[in-house]
């Protein structure tokens, strides 16, 4: 029974009309990495950084960092892994990064943002990228992306340290994809323009909803507006889905909305190539899409589109599923 289990969680998921949908899984360590294995994760589709910085008194050094990479690089062998550059400010502070105080950490400096004022971290974070790439399948993505400059701004910063390891003659994986998260309005609105700069998108539900409703993440008195299936988070998704594919780049969603029973039903909708999830939901969320019917929900998408709220959208699906 056991080893039925085990089999089912590492088959492919493939809708009943038969689309598949990779399931992938967020980590937040080389030990997450395993227990995603272990849960039939076919890549990690955000790998979250910022353990290497946290809790410490001093920034970790680029071997440092290099020996975490390899060490998730080695649980996931040649299943690809995305590894998200270190997304610090807002709700994450670091005393040795010496951040500005901020009425609105979340609206402040976060994420790439930081890039060009940390300069030194940023480039041994993407040495020790770079380097631990050279055996595996990584990809790099960019938290808080919100123009076209910054994603052309990044990648040639990326280039200039993978010229510097070049003529250091030190082993390194280019090129190399390097992609941008969904997760500012602004981002969502512009995808169309960011397509043709990157080589791949991510949803992060969790903060495009927070942006989106303009209401903090994790503050009880707005858990209603904290729900990415509010009609405006959806409309948002629906446009970065498109310019993606019309650019034909793929898009995942890495945020809690891909583990979410509706959230799933409302991505295998709206097109998504890909949703990531904490290991431990991925053998349920494999076997929701299962059992969904992808062009069905496809065809009633529209419907979907005219709810007037998150709850009317769950409660759509939920009639949806008895057969109402
Ligand atoms: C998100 O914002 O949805 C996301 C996946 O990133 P994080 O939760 O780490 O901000
Ligand atoms: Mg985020």
């Amino acid at each position: 029974e056991l080893e039925r289990l085990r089999q089912k969680a590492e088959a492919p998921a493939i809708s009943i009309d038969g689309s598949r949908v990779e399931v992938f899984a967020n980590i937040a360590s080389p030990r997450d990495a395993e227990a995603a294995i272990r849960n039939g994760a076919e890549g990690s589709g955000l790998f979250r950084t910022e353990f290497l910085f946290l809790n410490r008194k001093t920034a970790p050094t680029e071997e440092e960092q290099f020996g975490a990479f390899v060490k998730v690089g080695e649980a996931f062998g040649e299943k690809p892994v995305i590894i998200r550059t270190f997304d610090i400010g807002g709700d994450k502070q670091i005393d040795y990064m010496r951040l500005p105080d901020e009425a609105n950490p979340f609206l402040g400096v976060r994420g790439l943002r930081l890039y060009e004022t940390h300069r030194e971290l940023f480039t041994a974070h993407i040495r020790a990228i770079l380097r631990a790439a050279f055996s595996f399948n990584f990809q790099i993505m960019v938290p808080m992306v919100a123009e076209v400059d910054e994603c052309i701004r990044i990648r040639s910063a990326i280039e200039e340290v993978h010229t510097d390891l070049e003529r250091e003659g030190v082993q390194h994986r280019w090129p190399l994809p390097i992609g941008a998260m969904i997760e500012t309005p602004a981002a969502a609105l512009l995808a169309g323009k960011l397509a043709s700069r990157v080589d791949f998108f991510s949803i992060g539900s969790n903060d495009l909803t927070q942006y989106i409703m303009a209401a903090e993440r994790g503050n009880p008195n707005l858990v209603h507006f904290a729900d990415p299936l509010h009609p405006a988070v959806l409309s948002a998704i629906k446009l970065a889905v498109e310019s993606a594919h019309l650019h034909g780049k793929k898009i995942g969603v890495c945020g809690e909305m891909g583990s979410d029973r509706d959230g799933i039903a409302a991505l295998l909708a709206l097109g998504v190539d890909e949703i990531s999830m904490s290991p431990a939901k991925i053998p349920e969320a494999k076997e929701r899409i299962r059992s969904l019917d992808r062009s069905r929900l496809l065809s009633l998408l529209p419907h979907l589109e005219e709810e007037g709220s998150a709850k009317a959208i769950r409660s759509f699906l939920k009639e949806l599923e008895e057969g109402r």
